[in-house]
């Protein structure tokens, strides 16, 4: 990507550099205008300004309300079962690795369902989770018992240093305004030993869309699912490596979108849609009543045969065989969909 170089507003969460290349105008629903910056140094994008914590809990609630109302409850369940398999898939392979975790704790859990199928293998966990959201939490705790903590993961929670044998961050660090501060809460509250589990977009393809449109048009782009980093593959690693993590399993995959030029290509189908400021306000006061509404029956979410007790080796096959991904590219490259990352804190 190029673009005129800036003196950012605010330094580079990730590294600290104060220059950065402006790569698009975005509107934060109607919370805020802002750019992305893309960094000299250590190559993550970020909104520049960054979101403060009101302005992120705004649009993370509305964004939650709109998501939930976007999608069918049938297709609520596929998630959760998808999630479920994910999560046993997960569990099997770092059990492989001779590990076995007590503690374990999720930032921004979602429907809880991953946890579930890390439970089903090892079902002497202790869960808890962590959001902003107080729906999402009480969804938690009631759907699975999980403990809850509302917080954002920038704020340091001394009571937690040292708890966890695993933290998971599934699609998350890409929402995080102060991704420096997160990546350092993690290592403090793993246990020696731990691992870190994040999933997280190809920066370089989630942000192409804001570029083209900005390059080619000038435009602001609507900033659609509430990303505020686009991570280089590089230098998120570089990052983790300076707060001491060490490297047990660096990924990315899904490499189709890459061949219909996401991250590649000046298209004007892959650009990202002009800014409409939606609002935020209307979602969060007029819409959240039937978002509670709906309601998810676990038992029937987890009806399948696999996953009946004793079958434990073909819940584990079938698992593997739906979710285990066949190419695997260094995310160094840039290329792929999304990131998978499991470091560990030595
Ligand atoms: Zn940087």
């Amino acid at each position: 990507m190029e673009g005129e170089q800036v003196v950012r507003t605010e330094p580079c969460r990730s590294c600290g550099e104060t220059k950065g290349i402006k790569i698009s105008n975005v509107d934060y629903w109607d919370l805020k205008h802002t750019a992305i910056a893309k960094c000299i140094t250590c190559g993550t994008a970020q909104l520049d300004p960054m979101l403060s914590e009101h302005e992120t809990a705004k649009g993370c609630l509305a964004y939650y309300i709109e998501e939930s109302l976007r999608s069918s409850v049938d297709e609520q369940k596929k998630n959760a079962l998808r999630n479920f398999r994910r999560g046993v898939h997960f569990a099997y392979s770092i059990r492989k690795m001779k590990r076995n975790p007590i503690e374990i704790l999720e930032l921004g859990p979602g429907s809880g369902y991953f946890l579930q199928g890390i439970q089903f293998v090892f079902p002497q966990v202790k869960i808890t989770v962590l959001d902003v959201n107080r729906e999402v939490l009480d969804f938690n705790s009631a759907q699975h018992g999980y403990a809850t903590i509302q917080a954002t993961p920038e704020h340091t929670l001394d009571e937690l240093k040292n708890r966890f044998d695993l933290i998971i961050a599934r699609d998350i660090i890409e929402h995080v305004t102060d991704i420096g501060s997160v990546i350092k809460n993690v290592y403090a509250w793993l246990k020696p030993g731990g691992l870190f589990h994040f999933i997280t977009p190809n920066g370089h393809e989630d942000a192409w869309r804001f570029y083209i449109r900005y390059k080619a048009k000038k435009e602001t782009s609507e900033l659609l699912i509430n990303h505020v980093n686009y991570f280089d593959g590089n230098g998120l690693a570089e990052h983790l490596f300076r707060e001491k993590f060490t490297e047990v399993d660096y990924y990315t995959y899904k490499l189709k979108t890459a061949f219909r030029g996401r991250g590649r290509k000046m298209k004007t189908k892959l650009m990202a849609p002009v800014s409409q400021k939606r609002n935020a306000d209307f979602y969060i006061t007029k819409k959240i009543g039937e978002v509670r509404e709906i309601q998810l029956n676990k038992q029937d979410i987890l009806n399948k045969w696999y996953l009946k007790p004793g079958r434990q080796n073909a819940a584990r096959f079938i698992c593997w065989y739906k979710h285990a991904e066949w190419i695997k590219v260094d995310p160094r490259i840039n290329v792929g969909h999304e990131i998978y990352g499991v470091f560990e804190k030595k």
